[in-house]
């Protein structure tokens, strides 16, 4: 039987609405004069550039590894898409899920790669991707998407479920809103408050102490 649901072309990304991307959410998440640097003085340095490569990393590691046969058992995955661009208006997220899952509880669900370690400890800013990808799929297919899955394929694919909770949803929106309030008022905002990532930030040589 084939399970589908139907994409909401209310959706279609026509520019006429402002929207921001998980990646740009996650360099919020590191330091909000990040959102300010970039989206208000529109100054790039390269930050950008070191985040495309560490990506087509990640791409191109996942491409090698084809057998994930035994993880969507894992996960009871029924069918899935590849690369999907997402965007909502609602929203206001544009992005690219590596994998949308149909899963045999007619839910459906984001699977993330990552080219780094496992670790039990689940990093903020990889649980907040994974939940804005639930946001888009939630808005496109008007699906229920109460979990999601990371991959992470450096020493082996392991996978981490990640069960979302309404605080998790919130944090997202949150997040998001802030950064469209710094973008709309052009507010330079607090600085990060772990000194140690200022040591090797792109920024540091005109961002004020
Ligand atoms: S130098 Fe520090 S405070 Fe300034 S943008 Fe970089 S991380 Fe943030």
């Amino acid at each position: 039987m084939e399970i589908g649901f139907e994409i909401n072309l209310e959706n279609i990304d026509d520019d006429s609405t402002p929207m921001i991307t998980p990646s740009e959410v996650i360099e919020h998440i590191f330091c909000p004069r990040y959102t300010y640097f970039l989206n208000c003085l529109d100054i790039d340095q390269n930050e950008h550039l070191r985040y495309k490569v560490l990506k087509g990393r990640e791409i191109h590691e996942r491409r090698e590894k084809t057998n994930f046969d035994y993880l969507r058992k894992r996960m009871n995955c029924v069918k899935k898409e590849i690369a999907v661009y997402l965007a909502s208006k609602k929203y206001r997220v544009r992005g690219v899920v590596d994998e949308v899952l149909w899963l045999g509880d007619r839910t459906l669900a984001p699977l993330d790669y990552k080219y780094t370690e496992y670790s039990d400890f689940t990093f903020k800013t990889h649980k907040i991707q994974s939940v804005i990808y639930a946001l888009l799929i939630r808005d496109n297919y008007s699906a229920e998407v109460n979990r999601g899955y990371i991959c992470y394929v450096r020493n082996g694919n392991k996978l981490k479920e990640i069960v979302y909770s309404e605080k998790d949803f919130f944090e997202a929106l949150s997040l998001i809103n802030e950064i469209f309030e710094i973008i709309k008022k052009g507010y330079f905002p607090p600085k990060t408050k772990y000194d140690a990532r200022c040591i090797d930030c792109c920024y540091r040589n005109i961002c004020p102490k």
